[in-house]
C-alpha cells in the first residue's frame, strides 16, 4: 500500500488537519517485479553465450587457429572490444536488478575499511600506471571498520577507482581514503580529472546516464556504474555524495553507518 499525506493549514498557516490517501499498489510492484525478472532472465541468458563467444575470439586472435592478416586482426580486436561492452552491459544490468530486488547477499561482516582501499588500490595499479596517473591511499585512522557485505562494498570502491581512472587525463592523481564524522564513516575517492558540470551532476546517478561532451566522445562504458554504486551503499543504510567541477576533478564521498548507528 502506498501512503500520501496531505496537510490541511489555514491563512495563519496553523494546522487544521490532514488528508491521508492510501493507495492499493499490488499491480505496480508486480509489473515492477515483471520488468525486473525480464531484464535479468535476458541479461543472464545473453551474458554466458557473449562470453564464450569472446574466449573464442582470443582463440583466433592468439593465432592458435591459423594466421591471420593484419586487416583480420584489426577487424577481430574492434569485434571483441564491442562484445566486451555488450557483456559489461549485461554483468552490470544483472547486478542491478539482484540489488533492486533484494537478492544480494545480505551476509554482513565488520571490515577494515584501510584494507579494503588498500586491497583495491593494488588491484589498480597497472592500470593506473598504464595511463601515467598517481594512485594514492592517503592515511586514515587505523582500524576504521563498518558491517558491509564485502562483495559488494569492494564493488562500489572498485567502481569509483575505475571511473577516476577513466575519466582522468593521463599525468593526473587519484587519492583514495577513509575517516570518520559524526555518525559516519567515509571512504574517499578524489581525482583531478575531468569533473562533472552542476547540470549533469544531478543525474550521474541514474541508471543509463552518461555525460556527453567532447571529453568523454571516445571513453566507453554503459552508465550503470554509480547506479549499482548507489543502490548497493543505500541497501547498507549509507549515502553518496559528489564534489565536482569542469576541469578541476571530482570527490566522492560513501558514508557507511558508523558499526553502533547500523540499523
Ligand atoms: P559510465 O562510466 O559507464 O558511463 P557511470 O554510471 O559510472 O557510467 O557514470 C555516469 C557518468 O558520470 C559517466 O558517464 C561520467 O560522465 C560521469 N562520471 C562518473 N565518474 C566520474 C569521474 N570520476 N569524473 C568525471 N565524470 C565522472
Amino acid at each position: 500500500i502506498g501512503i500520501r499525506c496531505f496537510p490541511f493549514r489555514d491563512r495563519l498557516d496553523r494546522n487544521l488537519g490532514a488528508v491521508t490517501v492510501f493507495h492499493d499498489i499490488t499491480t505496480l510492484k508486480k509489473m515492477d517485479q515483471l520488468k525486473s525478472d525480464f531484464v535479468s532472465m535476458v541479461a543472464h541468458e545473453i551474458k554466458s553465450p557473449l562470453n564464450s563467444i569472446l574466449m573464442q575470439m582470443k582463440v583466433i586472435l592468439d593465432g592458435l587457429a591459423g594466421d591471420l592478416t593484419e586487416k583480420q586482426t584489426e577487424i577481430l580486436k574492434r569485434s571483441a572490444d564491442k562484445i566486451t561492452s555488450l557483456a559489461q552491459l549485461a554483468s552490470e544490468l544483472l547486478d542491478l536488478s539482484k540489488i533492486e530486488s533484494g537478492l544480494i547477499n545480505q551476509e554482513r561482516e565488520t571490515l577494515d575499511l584501510g584494507q579494503l582501499i588498500k586491497d583495491q588500490v593494488q588491484f589498480f595499479r597497472d592500470q593506473a600506471d598504464g595511463k601515467s596517473l598517481k594512485l594514492t591511499q592517503k592515511p586514515g585512522p587505523d582500524g576504521l571498520s563498518a558491517i558491509v557485505n564485502r562483495t559488494n562494498i569492494e564493488e562500489v570502491v572498485s567502481n569509483l577507482i575505475s571511473n577516476a581512472i577513466r575519466y582522468t587525463p593521463p599525468n593526473g592523481k587519484i587519492d583514495v581514503w577513509c575517516d570518520q564524522s559524526n555518525d559516519c564513516v567515509n571512504i574517499h575517492v578524489a581525482d583531478t580529472g575531468l569533473g562533472i558540470s552542476q547540470e549533469d551532476k544531478p543525474h550521474i546517478f541514474d541508471r543509463f546516464y552518461r555525460v556527453k561532451n567532447e571529453q568523454t566522445r571516445f571513453i566507453n562504458g554503459t552508465g550503470l556504474g554509480l547506479a549499482i554504486v548507489k543502490s548497493i551503499v543505500e541497501s547498507h543504510h549509507g549515502t553518496i555524495h559528489v564534489e565536482s567541477e569542469p576541469n578541476q576533478g571530482s570527490h566522492f564521498t560513501i558514508c557507511l553507518p558508523k558499526p553502533e548507528y547500523d540499523l
